[in-house]
């Protein structure tokens, strides 16, 4: 069935040629609004040696210097805030997945476009003022629950801000309060799932049809497997604190890839080596410029993360160009003998054979050699064999992996529901190494 709504039509349909206007014109004023009000970015233009007269629309972005987490971190807390903190509202600031919290500030109008952003999402999934929307990303400094539940608000769906954590309450208030959509990282939604069929719930015993699952990387075959257990559509969004939260990007009903909010954020693909601007289409790291932040807007932000942009006419009608899902941080990526190795193609080998994607990846070095060791939880048809049956598993699984890594991993099936569930972000990656300083 075509999905034919839109939370701000006018916007999310308009065609190229007035999304580029429209990027002209705010990329103009941001970059007066940045140079005049942030010190941080007056020095990095200046050395570079360009000023707000050098921009006169989007095909002079390629002039401004990048900005990187490094920048954010050396400018913590407030060395890039463009307003009088007396116009801010609220701060909000990043995992730390991969070292120190950055924190971002918002002005009211910036809290109201992201939240614009995350409805955009909702409506996208299905959902109107007739859905029970369960929250269950953290809240907090977090973004993700208060994306979630500003965008839930905003479209008038009866919000249950759960947060996460807690599973037994969270099925309890989606059975009690029959939930439609569900808000959570993809991983916490797979062990809610897993949980419901422990408690001996099929899939069509709750009332539950979308899901709107991000903020970490995950496969195709992780959507099919949480589509299935909770009887559900499956949707990405994918955000940043840098740029506001979740919603900078967000899937339609084709499920193909996320519209990106062009009205709000100009996306371009780089070559990660030398900063090189790529063609649409070509695979590289995704830059996001925003164009209406007040508080912290940062120009030309290097998110790592690794996507192919696709300007392709889109059956949702939406005319933003789309992203494919990140095919993992470039810092997520393990070199392992020489070899890269990302946590995204381990979870495809396992799914496609069947397993569920509980794993923890064990990476070390020892007597100079890298080590790699993948913990996998058992079928439960695994789990009566004998040992030499267990065996001959493992280095099945191994030869799978053998022939997606190129390298050998040591598998190592062990007992159901013994490595740790995630309520937030999974942790996939144990990386040894470190501890013998390698910078990796
Ligand atoms: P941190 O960088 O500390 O995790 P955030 O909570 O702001 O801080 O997370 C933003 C990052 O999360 C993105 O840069 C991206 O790597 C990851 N992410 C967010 N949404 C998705 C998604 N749908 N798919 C894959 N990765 C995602
Ligand atoms: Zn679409």
């Amino acid at each position: 069935m075509m999905n034919k709504n839109y939370f701000q039509p006018q916007a999310e349909t308009m065609p190229y040629d007035e999304i580029k206007k429209i990027q002209d014109e705010k990329l103009v004023k941001q970059v007066r609004h940045v140079y005049n009000n942030v010190k941080y970015y007056r020095d990095l233009m200046n050395e570079k040696g360009v000023t707000p007269d050098d921009i006169k629309g989007i095909d002079d972005l390629h002039k401004l210097p990048f900005i990187k987490k490094d920048d954010l971190r050396q400018s913590y807390p407030n060395g890039l805030l463009a307003t009088d903190i007396k116009n801010c509202v609220r701060i909000h600031s990043t995992s730390g997945t991969t070292g120190k919290r950055v924190v971002a500030f918002y002005t009211q109008n910036d809290i109201d476009m992201w939240e614009e952003c995350c409805a955009r999402a909702i409506v996208a999934a299905g959902g109107s003022n007739e859905d029970v929307c369960q929250v269950c990303y953290g809240y907090g400094l977090f973004t993700g629950g208060s994306g979630l539940h500003g965008g839930s608000h905003k479209v008038g769906c009866l919000t249950l801000p759960m947060s996460s954590g807690n599973t037994d309450r969270q099925i309890q208030f989606m059975m009690d309060l029959n939930a439609t959509i569900l808000c959570c990282t993809p991983s916490y939604a797979a062990y809610i799932g897993e949980t419901l069929k422990e408690k001996g719930y099929k899939p069509e015993d709750n009332t539950l049809k979308a899901g709107i699952f991000g903020a970490e990387p995950w496969t195709e075959e992780m959507r099919k497997d949480i589509e299935k257990n909770l009887g559900i559509k499956a949707y990405d969004i994918y955000g940043l604190t840098e740029m506001s939260g979740p919603g900078v990007a967000f899937e339609c009903e084709e499920q193909n890839g996320m519209h990106i909010n062009e009205d709000h954020f100009i996306a371009e693909i780089i070559n990660p080596d030398t900063g090189e601007v790529l063609p649409v289409g070509s695979k590289g790291e995704l830059v996001f410029t925003s164009l209406d932040k007040e508080a912290f807007p940062l120009l030309r932000y290097r998110t790592r993360d690794i996507c192919v942009l696709s300007r392709e006419k889109c059956s949702c009608g939406r005319t933003f160009i789309k992203m494919t899902k990140p095919l993992g941080r470039s810092d997520d990526m393990m070199i392992i003998r020489g070899v890269n190795v990302f946590p995204s193609q381990i979870e495809t080998v396992l799914l496609n054979n069947g397993y569920t994607p509980n794993y923890q990846i064990i990476v070390d070095r020892i007597n100079n050699k890298d080590t790699f060791d993948i913990n996998v939880e058992m079928r439960p048809e695994d789990f009566s064999d004998t040992p030499k049956g267990i065996t001959a598993k493992e280095k099945e699984l191994q030869s799978a992996m053998m022939a997606m890594l190129g390298i050998n991993p040591k598998i190592h099936l062990v007992v159901p529901n013994s490595i740790p569930r995630s309520e937030g972000k999974a942790v996939r990656v144990i990386d040894n190494r470190k501890r013998l300083g390698i910078n990796i």
